[in-house]
């Protein structure tokens, strides 16, 4: 018995392999050597460094912020209605709030999203916050995170990952993805990809369907007012994004009228 298990089971791995190689084209058809459970499970290992990290991550609490925490997943369910993300039944999509001044929003496999105080109150509607939720949602139904992980670390120690031959690479990849967040950077095709994305969500609810223009314009505008932020020179170039944010609604013919409820105010009132 143990003979022949040791003659079948290289069979088996030649097998899978030829299997991923077959298979690997996701819902989106996106070429991804990770499963969905991978991602799925890259990302709870994620989201537990980062809850174990609150000297990084300060999580503003569920317990006392049960009305903060029920207005963002309102915004995050009337998103996950259209029918462009493709693993809405999949995916976890559970929002958490970092309690610091930093303008910024980022998401983990598997639907994971983080979004940071300082840019909640920066800006100024509902509208805004929802096309950056689309945008982080976009990178995770589109599986961003694990393409660009595909590329750094390269297809073979990828390949040992989803094939279980290597158990700590998997937490090593995660445990290097939670300490490079912030840092975590998209190719220029993948934002805007996103920003497209974030448009076609967008559209089928009651937002303003651009909205995710919002945030670059408002960086610009305080960037002629005289501040210059450092990622602006970094990233895509934010004229580009407004650019083709806007192209992609006028292309659509969506609605770009802001809906703008008073209660964003009271929202933001309402966090430390
Ligand atoms: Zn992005």
């Amino acid at each position: 018995m143990t003979n022949s298990k040791s003659t079948i089971k290289p069979q088996i791995l030649i097998l899978s392999f030829m299997l991923m190689l077959f298979s690997s084209c996701d819902k989106n058809n996106n070429f991804n050597v990770f499963s969905i459970e991978d991602d799925k499970q890259l990302g709870l290992q994620v989201r537990d460094e980062i809850a174990g990290n609150p000297q990084e991550f300060p999580l503003l609490s569920l317990e006392e912020y049960p009305e903060a925490y029920a207005y963002l997943n309102n915004i995050v369910d009337k998103i996950l209605v259209s029918e462009d993300v493709g693993y809405r039944d999949e995916f976890a999509w559970e929002v958490r709030i970092i309690d610091q001044d930093v303008l910024n929003a980022f998401a983990v496999p598997g639907g994971y999203i983080y979004v940071y105080t300082g840019l909640i109150k920066y800006l100024d509607n509902e509208d805004d916050l929802a096309g950056v939720l689309a945008h982080e949602i976009a990178h995770v139904d589109q599986r961003h995170s694990t393409q660009q992980l595909q590329k750094q670390y390269g297809i073979q120690i990828l390949l040992s990952v989803a094939l279980g031959n290597d158990a700590g690479q998997l937490e090593q990849i995660a445990g290097a993805l939670a300490g490079n967040l912030a840092g975590l950077k998209f190719s220029r095709d993948d934002e805007r990809e996103a920003d497209r994305y974030s448009v076609h969500y967008l559209e089928e609810t009651d937002y303003q369907c651009n909205a995710a223009f919002s945030f670059f314009q408002k960086m610009l505008d305080n960037e002629e007012a005289g501040g210059t932020p450092a990622f602006l020179s970094t990233h895509p170039d934010p004229k580009e994004r407004i650019a083709d944010i806007n192209a992609t609604a006028d292309e659509i013919g969506c609605d770009k009228t802001p809906l703008a409820p008073a209660s964003y105010q009271d929202f933001k009132n309402s966090l430390p």
